[in-house]
């Protein structure tokens, strides 16, 4: 049986407990995700919760401290559907930016930005190079669970197949399956703005609330399962497991 790391949530911690827990494990995890339509099944929360989720069981292998969720993100289209919040990139790129450079400051050696919706990566591409060449004794591991890692094989989705698995792997009691029913319609589906226009429509996510795959993009989420979201979730955290962990004991 393996004894699990500390670690520890950065906004629940004292002073002195930061001190103590970076002196010995100086890792950051950082979710980040949104507020965005997930389907009838999952949370609007789903990306955070899906990067937090994955960035805990690791912080329990490697130890460290996980950073309260970036919730406030955007990028991908699901704009239009109604409990979606997006800013505009300006304005997460910079607290990303400025929160990273503090972390290095306060003394942290590795920071893991994990994002969990996957617009994240156009951004953490734009500011991830000056970030690491201004702290280049330290470790940044950025991305989406399919390319934080590296190419581990892994795919993606929007609310389908792979994304409910994951939720049954990490967070089963927040999914209900039971949620994608069919026929549904009415005047509480959109925002007060309305539907979208067909040329705002992105050809791959289901538009008709009344199909049970409403606001998807991707495979039948019907097919997944617990079991699948935790193979590719250990897959993915073997492979940083040993990224930080290479860092730290060199
Ligand atoms: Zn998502």
């Amino acid at each position: 049986m393996t004894v699990d790391a500390e670690y520890g949530r950065y906004e629940r911690m004292r002073p002195d407990e930061l001190s103590a827990m970076v002196a010995k494990s100086p890792v950051a995890y950082w979710p980040l995700g949104l507020l965005e339509h997930h389907g009838w099944h999952l949370p609007i929360g789903f990306d955070g919760l899906k990067a937090d989720g994955l960035c805990e069981r690791l912080a329990r292998r490697v130890g460290g401290i996980i950073l309260p969720t970036m919730w406030w993100g955007g990028g991908g289209g699901h704009h239009v559907f109604r409990w979606t919040h997006y800013q505009p990139e300006s304005a997460y790129a910079e607290i990303v930016t400025n929160t990273v450079g503090q972390l290095f400051d306060h003394g942290f050696r590795a920071i893991v930005l994990l994002a969990g919706h996957y617009p994240w990566q156009q951004t953490l591409d734009r500011i991830v190079p000056s970030l690491r060449a201004d702290n280049d004794q330290g470790l940044i591991l950025a991305g989406t669970e399919l390319t934080v890692g590296g190419d581990l094989g892994l795919s993606g989705d929007h609310a389908a197949l792979e994304e409910t698995s994951y939720g049954l792997a990490l967070f089963p009691d927040l999914v209900d399956m039971k949620a994608m029913t069919s026929g549904r319609g009415g005047s509480d589906i959109w925002p007060k703005s309305g539907p979208p226009e067909k040329s705002e429509q992105h050809p791959a996510v289901e538009f008709d609330p009344a199909q049970p795959l409403f606001a998807q993009m991707g495979q039948d989420p019907r097919m997944g399962s617990g079991a699948r979201g935790t193979y590719s979730a250990n897959t993915l955290l073997d492979e940083l497991q040993q990224q930080l962990e290479q860092f730290l004991h060199r």
